[in-house]
């Protein structure tokens, strides 16, 4: 059976507790959304889509020596999608080997016909869903960059479990 895959950096404890800090401060300046759970947080890399076993084994088996670079990314700004209502936390700069790793994954799954990435790379980490416009006086939020660190890429599974989607790691490659 097919599974929805894609790669992404995890968050970190601490990157967690700053975002869940700066999601509550935007609950109180009147975001109404669903609040993404801390647990769902993370950075996508690559969207993979529907991928069937014999699939994921031959994208396995490609990227078996996946060099994970040193990621150190300053989250400084915040992004609204208004037809999904997504609030985001994103990077005004994308470092130099960040927007390769992402554009290394996005190419592999188009060269071997899963999901093909048709926009820009845009690092981000998702807070609220099904939110409505963000308020002109959040142009300033946050007020301090939240620093994200990582030293891994997991290929997660994204699955729909009873308290709504849930995200599972199948695969870490570590620097
Ligand atoms: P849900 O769709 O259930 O509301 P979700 O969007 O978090 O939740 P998925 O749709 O499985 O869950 O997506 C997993 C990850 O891949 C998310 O980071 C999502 O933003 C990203 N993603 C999903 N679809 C696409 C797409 N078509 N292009 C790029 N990224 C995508
Ligand atoms: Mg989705």
């Amino acid at each position: 059976m097919a599974q929805r895959l894609f790669f992404a950096l995890p968050v970190a404890r601490t990157s967690q507790l700053a975002l869940l800090k700066l999601q509550s401060q935007l609950a109180q300046a009147g975001i109404h959304g669903r609040m993404i759970p801390a647990t769902n947080f993370h950075l996508t890399l690559a969207f993979l889509g529907s991928v069937t076993a014999s699939q994921k084994d031959a994208l396995l088996a490609r990227l078996a020596d996946l060099t994970v670079p040193d990621l150190h990314l300053e989250l400084d700004t915040l992004h609204y999608w208004a037809k999904p209502g997504i609030v985001a936390l994103g990077a005004r700069r994308t470092p130099i080997a960040l927007g390769q790793l992402a554009t290394q994954l996005q190419q592999d799954a188009y060269q071997h016909g899963l999901h093909p990435t048709r926009h820009a790379f845009r690092p981000h980490i998702t807070l609220f869903r099904g939110a409505s416009a963000l308020l002109p006086d959040l142009a300033h939020v946050p007020e301090q960059p939240i620093v994200m660190t990582s030293h891994s890429v997991e290929l997660m599974v994204s699955v729909n479990g009873p308290a709504g989607v849930e995200y599972h790691c199948l695969k870490r490659w570590q620097r």
